[in-house]
């Protein structure tokens, strides 16, 4: 029985209990949100050392990183580290994005070593293999696609990206209206050159009442995504995009009537100014469905600190009711990022959520804030230290230029401001 299927039957599942315990929120609340398909827990049978976390209305804004090869660096040790360092500072998933050469092998250990869900495309193996048999992603078949799809599933991931949203008619519109990017997912990139390659309709579109037994069967979360976003700001919320966003919609809600959860993706690069209406669109045609947003960044022109475009972008879409921030690295649309990049991303990404947190009311999301700053007021260094996203960090900051004045720090020195008052304020 999937998450769905017991929430629907009134069943409080172990899962449902721990999401309730972590929010702290009563079990109730969990399973009403989770029946309504607004609250989502990604748990696959299979994942045997998972402890799982809730994403959806209500609840901490969650965050998600990254790993994964690719055929110019294949290095197991170094992907492992990067899991290692994402959950050292707390994401609450990974997905696994590898496009290298051994892929079921990688894919196996980030499950066995990830106590957090773990997420994949299925798409890129199947459109690799194919490569490697045919030489081109056209010939890719529908039974090795849903054969791929199985495998994963199979080895205990816990939700897949299934980009069921690219059809036949969201590419016409995409064509007809004109983008400057076009197509900029990966997955929707292969799906599309299929598509026209074949004369045929998405295979994840027309087979979804398969694609739904295989994640039932497993109680696999479909984030159902979006092949179509925009790949710039002038290409946001265009009629591609919303033709796309309509139709997972649509198979959001035949997915809740067979019983499997559901998140929606969404873009992408949007202006500052289109973000909170990009939200209540997806909330509105998707009926509620958890919100993944991928950023989104905020401008173009930033590339090596797109860490910073996303967390500006994360933090407004997570206050407006995003409940799913993928984490941006300063290394993306350069290059795959190393283990300083992971780390840098995941910080940014971090303060993005916690920041919408403040923004949504989420009870007690700012209690850390008001400890950080009783600390500041007291000067006292080492509750700073250990209330901070990044301890390190800030240590290391810290220390690096010590005040003559050991109370205060050396940015002002014997100047200092909190000092200087903290005597006359406490006094009345
Ligand atoms: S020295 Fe300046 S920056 Fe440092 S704690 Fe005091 S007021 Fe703040």
């Amino acid at each position: 029985m999937t998450q769905l299927e017991a929430a629907k039957k009134g069943i409080i599942t172990e899962q449902m209990k721990k999401v309730a315990n972590d929010e702290n929120k009563d079990e109730k609340y969990i399973l009403s949100k989770i029946k309504e398909g607004k609250i989502v827990i990604p748990a696959n049978i299979n994942h045997k050392n998972l402890s799982p976390k809730g994403i959806g209305e209500g609840l901490t804004t969650k965050v998600n990183v990254n790993l994964g090869s690719s055929k110019d660096k294949e290095d197991f040790e170094f992907e492992l580290k990067k899991l290692e360092i994402a959950l050292k500072y707390g994401t609450d998933a990974v997905m696994d994005l590898s496009t290298g050469e051994n892929l079921d092998e990688l894919r196996k250990l980030i499950i066995e070593k990830s106590p957090v869900p773990v997420g994949t495309v299925p798409i890129y193996e199947a459109a690799i293999l194919a490569v490697r048999k045919y030489g081109f992603i056209g010939k890719m078949s529908k039974q090795l696609l849903f054969e791929t799809i199985e495998a994963h599933c199979e080895d205990g991931v816990d939700f897949i990206t299934v980009h069921c949203g690219v059809t036949l008619n969201s590419i016409e519109r995409i064509k007809k209206e004109g983008r400057i990017t076009n197509v900029v997912s990966r997955g929707g990139s292969f799906l599309v050159e299929w598509m026209i390659y074949n004369n045929k309709e998405n295979p994840l579109y027309e087979y979804f009442d398969e694609l739904l037994k295989i994640a039932k069967k497993y109680d696999v979360t479909l984030s159902l995504g979006d092949g179509l976003r925009p790949g710039c700001l002038k290409d946001a919320t265009d009629r591609g995009q919303i033709y796309e966003l309509i139709t997972l919609g649509e198979l959001t809600q035949i997915a809740w009537d067979n019983g499997v959860q559901v998140m929606i993706e969404g873009p992408g690069h949007i202006p500052i100014d289109e973000i909170e209406m990009n939200i209540k669109l997806e909330k509105s045609l998707c009926h509620g469905a958890p919100f993944y947003v991928l950023g989104p960044v905020v401008t173009d022109i930033a590339p090596g600190y797109d860490h910073i475009t996303a967390a500006i972008g994360g933090a407004i879409a997570a206050w407006h009711g995003a409940d799913f921030l993928c984490y941006v690295t300063p290394a993306e649309h350069l290059r795959l990022p190393d283990i300083e990049d992971v780390k840098e991303g995941l910080i940014a990404t971090k303060i993005a959520a916690h920041a919408g947190d403040i923004g949504k009311k989420i009870p007690g999301a700012i209690d850390k804030d008001i400890l950080m700053a009783i600390a500041r007021r007291n000067l006292d260094w080492k509750k700073q230290i250990e209330l901070s996203l990044d301890p390190e960090k800030a240590k290391k900051y810290r220390e690096s230029l010590l005040s003559k004045d050991e109370d205060a720090c050396s940015m002002c020195g014997e100047f200092c401001a909190i000092k200087k008052v903290r005597d006359y304020f406490s006094s009345k």
